[in-house]
């Protein structure tokens, strides 16, 4: 079983059950994005209407995400419902008078040669899943923007000297120079 599957073996009158694991080197995610830590596994039912095809499953995995203050690993569950339809292309296609019906529903998707290639719209599902706060721990304290120690693990001292005007630090240092 695989994430392309032909119209063929999808029967006419019955469901066609789905429940795969997919490596996770299929799915060519961005490193910067994230980087998935075990098979994807996808779960769901194929039907069909005619030259339509309607997905209806779940996605799980797990990704690595860097928390965006403290730039630390952290991994994600992801748990995604996805809802796809599927239509001929133009060449291949039968002329469909729904098809105009379909323009305004972001969902559909096309297939050529009978082959019906659920990678994107699992990919797609999976990376609109993921959180937009990525962070390791609510209360994450992030990274020092002065000595670039990780605040979680080490406390400093910069914040003391965040009250000090550089002007005044330079005068300082001058006066120390006289002496
Ligand atoms: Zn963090
Ligand atoms: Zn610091």
């Amino acid at each position: 079983m695989s994430l392309v599957i032909d119209f063929d073996d999808i029967p006419e009158d019955e469901e066609l059950i789905l429940d795969l694991l997919q490596s996770p080197e299929h799915f060519k995610v961005d490193p910067e994005e994230g980087v998935l830590q075990q098979d994807v596994h996808v779960q769901g039912h194929l039907s069909k209407l005619g030259r339509e095809i309607l997905f209806k499953g779940n996605i799980s995995t797990e990704i690595e995400l860097v928390c965006s203050r403290c730039l630390e690993p952290l991994r994600y569950p992801v748990q995604a419902r996805i809802t796809s339809h599927f239509v001929p292309d133009k060449e291949g296609g039968i002329p469909d008078a729904d098809t105009e019906l379909h323009a305004s529903d972001i969902e559909v998707e096309t297939y050529s040669d009978n082959r019906i290639d659920l990678t994107q719209a699992v990919y797609d599902q999976m990376m609109l899943s993921l959180p937009l706060a990525r962070l390791c721990k609510d209360d994450c304290r992030g990274i020092c923007s002065h000595c670039g120690v990780n605040c979680n693990e080490q406390s400093c001292t910069c914040s003391d000297q965040d009250s000090v005007d550089p002007r005044l630090a330079v005068l300082k240092t001058l006066k120390d120079k006289l002496k």
